[in-house]
């Protein structure tokens, strides 16, 4: 009888594993019978719980919990400080990379969006030039790292272009979290948004931070909840969850920040094929991700072949998985048809050994 062989999961930046402690406490948590809006002591237990949670992410991303909302994830989170916006002022009021992830990108019109170079890199320059021309309030959008790439993008300097024309920005930190040391009064943006699953933390779960508590007008209203900012009863055992998981990550700092396994794995898959393009080498990347491409194999095939033998990978974002469009990202940064086409992400994570991206190597080395 043969033995099946091991799964390995090589898509952190689609969704990670929630973590076997934090599934313990979301268990723990689906126990509390009590509504945390309500006085009495089971009430006040659920309250308990969230406010936990609220001070364990809060503490993750050094900002005081009182500036943090819970949301259902990094969707709704991007879309509510958006639209907010949006409802304000005007749908043209609202720029960003070309970059950005579809929740933001779906916001923001063809003219303003502003290019990134052959790194991946936000084009300063164009950033001024576009904050300039706005002649009413604009909210400016720029990720911390791109999902599909890595690249980390130079928050603080666009924070301080956008500033200096009066407009507000928003971080999509998303994939930052975890993977970088987050100290958000530094990088100085006005609004941040974060998801629970990235992280160890249960799917559907996810935080607006406002550090200076600008005011915005919330989508979802109704109730007192989240004061004011996000009605309806909380997601308890969620946010329980991604409490927890942000709890594990900041001790586990120096693993999640650590690129020796990734760098040795991009060492080995170019010694196995010397076609292979490392996409984004050049600029600084999370220390888990991996975009390459095999130029004359696309990558829908290199995905199910991978699949087939037991690597799950992606091409672009989750999101837009299954279609075989080449992804705008890689589209964005100038990237020759044959090269977007080709490219496939590797996300790892804290469980990935070694052993099992050496038999990854081989696999995909033979495509
Ligand atoms: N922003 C970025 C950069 C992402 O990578 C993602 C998910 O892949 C999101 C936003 C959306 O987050 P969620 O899946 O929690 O809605």
């Amino acid at each position: 009888m043969s033995v099946p062989k091991k799964r390995v999961y090589l898509d952190y930046n689609a969704s990670s594993p929630v973590h076997p402690e934090v599934i313990n406490h979301i268990s723990d948590a689906l126990n509390v019978q009590g509504n945390p809006s309500s006085v009495h002591s089971d009430g006040r237990e659920a309250r308990r719980l969230v406010e936990e949670a609220r001070e364990a992410v809060a503490a993750l991303v050094r900002v005081s919990p009182k500036t943090l909302t819970f949301v259902s994830g990094g969707t709704e989170a991007n879309s509510t400080i958006i639209s907010a916006f949006k409802n304000t002022h005007s749908a043209s009021s609202v720029l960003g990379s070309e970059i950005e992830h579809p929740s933001v990108l779906v916001h923001i019109p063809q003219g303003q969006r502003v290019p990134v170079n052959e790194h991946g890199l936000i084009d300063l320059a164009e950033v001024e030039n576009a904050a300039r021309m706005q002649s009413t309030p604009f909210l400016f959008c720029v990720m911390l790292a791109n999902n599909e790439t890595g690249v980390v993008q130079p928050v603080n300097e666009v924070v301080d272009l956008v500033h200096k024309y009066n407009g507000l920005v928003l971080c999509d930190a998303v994939q930052g979290l975890a993977k970088l040391p987050l100290h958000l009064p530094d990088l100085g943006a006005d609004f941040y948004t974060f998801s629970g699953h990235k992280i160890g933390g249960p799917k559907g779960t996810g935080c607006i931070v406002v550090p200076n508590e600008t005011a915005y007008s919330p989508s979802i209203i109704g109730g007192g909840q989240e004061r004011g900012k996000r009605a309806g009863t909380e997601n308890v055992p969620g946010i329980r969850g991604f409490g927890a998981a942000a709890k594990i990550v900041a001790e586990q700092a120096h693993i999640y920040q650590d690129n020796t396994m990734r760098d040795q794995l991009e060492t080995a898959l170019t010694q196995a094929r010397s076609d292979a393009i490392i996409i984004g080498q050049d600029a600084l990347r999370l220390p888990n991700t991996t975009n390459i491409a095999l130029p004359g194999t696309p990558s829908g095939r290199q995905i199910i072949k991978l699949d087939l033998a037991g690597f799950s990978v992606s091409a672009g974002s989750a999101c837009s998985s299954g279609k075989v469009e080449p992804s705008h990202v890689l589209v964005a940064m100038g990237l020759s048809t044959d090269v977007a086409e080709s490219a496939i992400r590797i996300s790892i994570g804290p469980d990935v050994e070694w052993a099992d991206l050496e038999r990854f190597v081989t696999e995909w080395s033979t495509l």
